[in-house]
């Protein structure tokens, strides 16, 4: 299998999933529980990863994933909670309070 995508939160990890899933583009998550343990390891090789199930869809999912790249937004921070969100969300994952268009 191929690691095709990781980034820090987990949210973020599973709405690309799903976005894949969209294309009939099997996944699954790896360190989806492995934040917090990081021990000795680096930071992102704890980060929640995505695997490609099928290496014939790997160019299509590459291209999608070089599509929501381009139309990515920045992360923001919740203006009440505080936590980090993915630019793609409008609403706080944890707090559920509205982004703040700045
Ligand atoms: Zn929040």
């Amino acid at each position: 299998m191929t690691k095709i995508y990781t980034h820090p939160n987990l949210y973020q990890v599973v709405n690309i999933q799903n976005l894949l899933d969209l294309k009939l583009i099997r996944t699954s998550v790896r360190n989806e529980f492995a934040s917090g343990g990081s021990g000795e390891l680096a930071p992102q090789d704890v980060w929640p990863e995505l695997w490609l199930e099928d290496e014939r869809d790997l160019g299509l999912a590459q291209n999608i994933l070089a599509e929501i790249a381009a139309n990515e937004q920045d992360d923001w921070y919740c203006g009440q909670c505080g936590e980090s969100n993915a630019g793609s969300f409008d609403f706080c994952w944890d707090c559920e309070a509205p982004r703040k268009k700045i």
